[in-house]
């Protein structure tokens, strides 16, 4: 696990600065929502601090990935209700049941495609807690975590947000921010967070494809279209073939000349902003490759823990996926024109200085 607590992801998965944008508009349930985040991620914290006086992260050591889908009733409790484990009939829950399929998909990408097996690599259990809420008396929260060993997964208030148990994407994406923690421990702000939120984003991505039976070519490449309601100003909450075109209110650049430095108080540092920029570099290689093979080579090159530290910035990632694809085109695991692909891919979105090395 992290050695780096303060850096932790704990986010969620509507990124807040998002929520301050659309609060802005005067859209109550983003200010409601806004709210929300923050009373869970302040609980999200004091867990953390608490966690060798707690079982909280003890629970999960069955080496057989088995998984667990929780109750949370509407309120922000973990673990509440065990409402269906592994090898268990259908729940009488449907978004209990929904969960569980959702994270046996994933947990069958990992395997299938990419070798690993579970989020740790050693067989951890899945622990995903759904109708988690801030209160009962609230409507359905309009998020979802990532939490040190967990999934929380919120049911959407029905107009901004809806089904957010109910979208592969959202549950693949969580996932792997739990096996980005085990396999180079991105530190969450500035390009090593955007590169933490981009690997999600491509696992999020390739999973649904998986799931939906698509490919490069006839995927949407949205990011949260499957959870964005009708007083959403848009279709998405991100475009990785497109950044800056899923809604109103999207303002991921999709090029190195539009980067700025920005203060960790607004999106730790542009994390779900400045993702946009590697994400279009992965859909131009999904595009020429395959979705799943592009999917591998990343995989593979984020375990280079030699280039890929936790403050890896995006030439860094360009450097990783480079030396990684050279040694997979040897061994006859991807195609030579990959070489160029990936090039050119960074070279379209202004991460370049390594291209004639
Ligand atoms: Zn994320």
């Amino acid at each position: 696990m992290s050695e780096h607590h303060n850096h932790e992801h704990k986010d969620g998965f509507i990124p807040k600065y998002l929520l301050e944008k659309l609060a802005e508009r005067g859209n109550e349930d983003a200010r409601r929502t806004l709210v929300q985040t923050e009373k869970i991620e302040k609980k999200i914290e004091k867990i953390k601090k608490n966690r060798t006086e707690s079982n909280f992260f003890l629970a999960n050591v069955s080496g057989e990935s088995k998984r667990f889908i929780y109750n949370s009733e509407n309120t922000p409790n973990f673990k509440r209700k065990l409402e269906r484990k592994e090898g268990d009939l259908p729940a009488q829950d449907e978004v209990v049941n929904i969960a569980y399929d959702f994270c046996g998909k994933t947990l069958d990408y990992f395997n299938n495609k990419l070798d690993r097996n579970s989020i740790d690599g050693q067989g951890m259990d899945v622990i995903c807690n759904v109708h988690f809420n801030d209160d009962p008396s609230e409507k359905g929260l309009n998020n979802a975590f990532w939490v040190g060993d967990q999934l929380a997964l919120g049911d959407g208030d029905g107009r901004t947000f809806i089904n957010l148990a109910r979208s592969i994407d959202v549950v693949a994406h969580e996932f792997a921010h739990g096996v980005t923690q085990y396999v180079n421990e991105l530190i969450y702000e500035r390009q090593s967070g955007a590169l933490n939120e981009h690997f999600s984003d491509v696992i999020g991505t390739a999973v649904q494809q998986y799931v939906k039976g698509q490919n490069a070519q006839t995927a949407d490449w949205l990011i949260g279209d499957e959870i964005v309601g009708p007083a959403w100003p848009g279709k998405a909450l991100r475009s990785m073939k497109a950044p800056g075109t899923a809604s109103e209110i999207d303002d991921q650049p999709d090029h190195m000349r539009d980067y700025k430095n920005l203060p960790l108080s607004k999106d730790n540092g542009g994390v779900h902003i400045y993702s946009g920029i590697p994400n279009k570099a992965f859909f131009h290689v999904a595009m020429d490759i395959g979705t799943d093979a592009a999917a591998f080579l990343w995989y593979t090159a984020w375990h280079d823990r030699e280039i890929i530290h936790p403050r890896a910035t995006f030439l860094e990632a360009f450097k990783a996926i480079l030396k990684a694809v050279e040694t997979l085109v040897e061994k006859g695991k991807l195609p030579a024109k990959t070489i160029d692909s990936v090039k050119s891919a960074f070279e379209e979105v202004g991460i370049t200085s390594l291209v004639h090395v």
